[in-house]
């Protein structure tokens, strides 16, 4: 066995990709670290998630420091092997938050809202994946049988995370073939997008020991169900009393809860190639694959960008804790802290705008033509990735919030992963995918 001075610690930064990437140094030098990090490049961040390096302002030029953050340092233990683990931030050689690290924004984002409102966030993400490869098993939706084929797995997947600040809620056996979802406990501030980068690295290091071996790629069959990630918002103060809840409100909605929604909505076609970052994403994007292909608020509503969730109480101090709403047009090709500050800088907006979302609708809006959906205040969500980028480009908003050189950046990055693909057909870019996430 190693001693303990001698292991490495892992620093790692969840990229614009979604990969975790970094460097390991000797544990006893951990201290040190905290200080002054490991070295790294800026056009690091333009590598793509197939390896390859989209075109980059930064070129062969630059120093920068990825500096892990003690609250994520994570030590499991499993036999002889142990996995020592930290998220950090990169940052500029003085010290100062680099304008495109991913956890650097997500922590802007959260200030900013908090500035607008007073509000913290609680939140939550919830994720699907499917073990690769598996031979078909009928009648396992939603089922025991299909519950039980992970019992070589699940448990020390559980229990790993459990031992980390990702503390599982649920986990069952999805609809979809060899399909699984896990959710987990809500949680303040960034440890949220933390959480859903320990629980994909987990998930890849953990199953895979216990030979299965999962992807949670948003589509591994454009004719089948996609694999979601769906993210859970709820509001407190500085005290933590409840903020997203008001019984007297249409819908429970306080006021905050529904500026917020307003302003994901608003802006939902703007963001969606930064929640939705692949092309094999807008597979999943279409009706009636209980993701979201619309711009709709939903009362309990499967299908709505934006749905309000059920509780399980009728005590209203605990209504008004557990009322929450989730985002659903995300997948696990997005970068958790990205689409996390996506979410959040477009939410604030609404806040800050007081933008109104529309009515919650209790239709199929796939059957309205675009003239009737408009006359509702709705809109069919892009239907590619090109299209999502044009919008993206295009939008003062997210220029605003994230920064021209940060947007122009993103650009790049996704025309360089777009070319990998080049000529392939559907099926082999879900393989592609598949690989990856
Ligand atoms: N698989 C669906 C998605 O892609 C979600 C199904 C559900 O849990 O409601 O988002
Ligand atoms: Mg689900």
């Amino acid at each position: 066995m190693i001693a303990s001075e001698d292991r490495l610690v892992f620093v790692g930064t969840s990229d614009i990709a979604g990969i975790l990437r970094g460097k390991s140094f000797p544990a006893a030098d951990w201290e040190k670290r905290l200080q002054r990090g490991v070295g790294w490049t800026p056009t690091n961040v333009q590598i793509t998630c197939f390896d390859t390096i989209s075109e980059s302002p930064f070129g062969s030029f630059g120093d920068l420091a990825l500096v892990p953050d003690p609250d994520t340092r994570i030590t499991l233990k499993d036999g002889d092997d142990v996995f020592d683990f930290a998220l950090g931030d990169i940052r500029s050689l003085e010290g100062e938050p680099w304008a495109f690290c991913t956890r650097s924004l997500a922590r802007r984002s959260l200030e900013e809202l908090h500035q607008a409102s007073g509000a913290r966030l609680l939140s939550a993400f919830e994720h699907e994946f499917q073990i690769k490869d598996m031979p078909p098993r009928p009648g396992d939706g939603f089922g025991l049988k299909g519950f039980r084929d992970a019992r070589n797995w699940s448990g020390a997947f559980l229990a790993s995370l459990a031992q980390t600040s990702c503390q599982p809620d649920t986990f069952m056996k999805e609809y979809g073939p060899s399909q699984y979802e896990i959710t987990i406990k809500p949680t303040l501030g960034i440890v949220t997008p933390d959480n859903a980068a320990i629980l994909r690295l987990l998930a890849d290091d953990v199953i895979r020991r216990h030979g299965a071996s999962p992807s949670f790629s948003p589509i591994l069959d454009p004719d089948s169900v996609g694999n979601g990630v769906h993210i859970h918002f709820s509001f407190v103060d500085d005290d933590g009393a409840p903020l997203t809840y008001d019984p007297k409100a249409p819908h429970g909605m306080s006021r905050l809860t529904r500026h917020f929604i307003g302003g994901i909505l608003h802006h939902l076609d703007q963001i969606l190639a930064i929640l939705a970052p692949s092309e094999i994403s807008y597979l999943r994007l279409t009706p009636h694959r209980w993701s979201a292909a619309f711009n709709n608020l939903g009362y309990r509503d499967r299908e709505a960008a934006v749905r309000i969730c059920p509780v399980s109480t009728q005590d209203e101090e605990a209504v008004a804790r557990q009322y929450n709403f989730e985002v659903r047009a995300i997948d696990a090709a997005a970068s958790p802290h990205l689409a996390f500050a996506a979410l959040l800088f477009a939410g604030t907006q609404g806040v800050k705008d007081q933008i109104e979302p529309p009515a919650p609708v209790n239709e199929d809006l796939s059957l309205l033509s675009a003239s009737e959906l408009a006359a509702k205040g709705f809109k069919r969500l892009p239907q590619t990735l090109d299209e999502a980028l044009g919008k993206l480009g295009g939008s003062k908003a997210v220029r605003q919030w994230f920064g021209d050189e940060f947007v122009d950046l993103y650009l790049a990055h996704k025309r360089g992963e777009m070319a990998q693909l080049a000529g392939l057909g559907w099926p082999e870019k879900c393989s592609r995918y598949k690989e990856v996430y």
